[in-house]
């Protein structure tokens, strides 16, 4: 089945088309047949695509919109890669409390997510254009699901995911953890469980996904019981440039001192803080890894996202009650030796430990990087969230066939 897969950001889409293999052809394999992304959205933008077959297309120009940017990803998919398209899947950010499962698109449902649109107001709105636009130019025929990026964890018990602040405010407000990476998380969460034989429902596992953002999560019996990330992805771990988490009292007390608006301060914690904030330099982990010798900030900033990840690391192993092993993820977690041996400094007390040789060799490849007797194995499973999307709209489409 051909599906295409779009990622709509607050100001840029990323697209893929995947032949996914069918129930009907259990031996076929998932092919990545094209795939690009429009970044600057609302500007002068940059347009990158490729196609198995034809040549990479590279242009700016000014778009518009995500209802531009999609039927701009369309006509260069018309024109240079002819097939028709099956289906589409939509990553959408926050599923709320609605939506637990990958669904069916129909009416009720956007309107559903566009219920949503208060929690999410950067994402959501963008996922909904790509939703529209995308229905406007292939019309009924082409059925389209939605992949949401908060149900992997809604599994998470009411202790781990209600905040300890009035009870009826939390109803009232919808203020709850609802934990974000969920696609990024179940991917690994399911390679993993294929790479070592592991029945999906024994997959007991700390999986740290760390790109610009980053998360955490502890898996049982392969499903999400806790995670980093709460009522937005601002809470947990420190990221390229979000704080993670801090003492709320902060935001009333730099909104005071500064004599500024909280939203000013809430914007600062988002996009100012993190790697970037601290080094004053860079998000850009390579760049700190370069400069950690000359530059004390930029030390320190690594310092900081490596202890506060090891943090983490310790508080889901008392959560689980122990794990079999811990993945790393994410642009960070796959490319850097360096950040994974810090994060897993000193931890062979619970029997976790590197084996410095595989940690050194292992650059963007699925890898055990942990001693063989280990008694907590540690993974490198690079995370590819297009290909669950894919998966997903696939096995749903196909079910909506038998059903009807
Ligand atoms: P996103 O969350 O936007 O998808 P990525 O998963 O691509 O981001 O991760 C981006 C981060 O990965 C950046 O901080 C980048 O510096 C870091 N990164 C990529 N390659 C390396 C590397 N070889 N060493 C250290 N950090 C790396």
């Amino acid at each position: 089945m051909k599906v295409l897969v779009l990622n709509c950001g607050s100001s840029s889409l990323k697209f893929q088309v995947i032949e996914t293999a069918t129930a009907a052809a259990p031996g076929e394999r998932d092919r990545k047949l094209a795939r690009g992304l429009i970044e600057r959205i609302g500007e002068k933008a940059t347009c990158r695509f490729e196609a198995t077959g034809s040549r990479p297309h590279a242009e700016e120009v000014f778009i518009r919109d995500h209802d531009e940017a999609v039927q701009k990803v369309l006509a260069w998919l018309d024109s240079n890669y002819r097939a028709r398209l099956d289906g589409v899947g939509h990553r959408v950010v926050h599923g709320g409390d609605h939506f637990t499962t990958s669904v069916l698109i129909d009416e009720e449902v956007i309107a559903a997510i566009e219920a949503l649109n208060e929690l999410a107001p950067l994402h959501n709105p963008a996922c909904l254009s790509g939703i529209r636009a995308s229905q406007a130019a292939l019309g009924p025929s082409v059925p389209m699901v939605a992949v949401f990026d908060t149900s992997f964890h809604h599994t998470l018990p009411d202790y781990a995911s209600v905040y300890a602040i009035p009870y009826e405010l939390s109803l009232r407000h919808g203020i709850r953890r609802y934990g974000f990476h969920g696609l990024a998380h179940r991917y690994v969460a399911l390679r993993y469980a294929e790479i070592t034989a592991t029945p999906s429902d024994q997959v007991n596992i700390i999986t740290l996904h760390l790109g610009n953002g980053c998360s955490a999560s502890a898996i049982r019996g392969g499903k999400s019981v806790d995670t980093s990330m709460g009522f937005t992805p601002l809470e947990g771990l420190v990221m390229g440039t979000r704080s993670g988490d801090l003492d709320p009292a902060v935001v009333g007390h730099l909104a005071r001192r500064e004599g500024i608006d909280v939203a000013v301060v809430e914007k600062w914690l988002n996009e100012k803080s993190g790697l970037l904030g601290v080094s004053g330099r860079s998000n850009d982990m390579r760049e700190l890894i370069e400069h950690a010798r000359e530059d004390e900030r930029a030390h320190l900033a690594i310092e900081i996202f490596c202890y506060r990840a090891r943090k983490y690391l310790g508080a889901y192993l008392a959560a689980l009650g122990g794990a079999d092993a811990v993945v790393f993820s994410g642009g960070i977690g796959e490319n850097s030796p360096h950040v994974r041996a810090k994060i897993c400094e000193g931890m062979e007390w619970c029997g976790l430990e590197v084996d410095e040789e595989r940690n050194a060799a292992v650059l963007g490849v699925e890898e055990r990087i942990s001693l063989p007797h280990a008694r907590i194995h540690v993974y490198v499973i690079p995370s590819d969230e297009e290909l669950l999307i894919a998966r997903d709209t696939t096995s749903i489409i196909e079910k909506g066939r038998v059903d009807a």
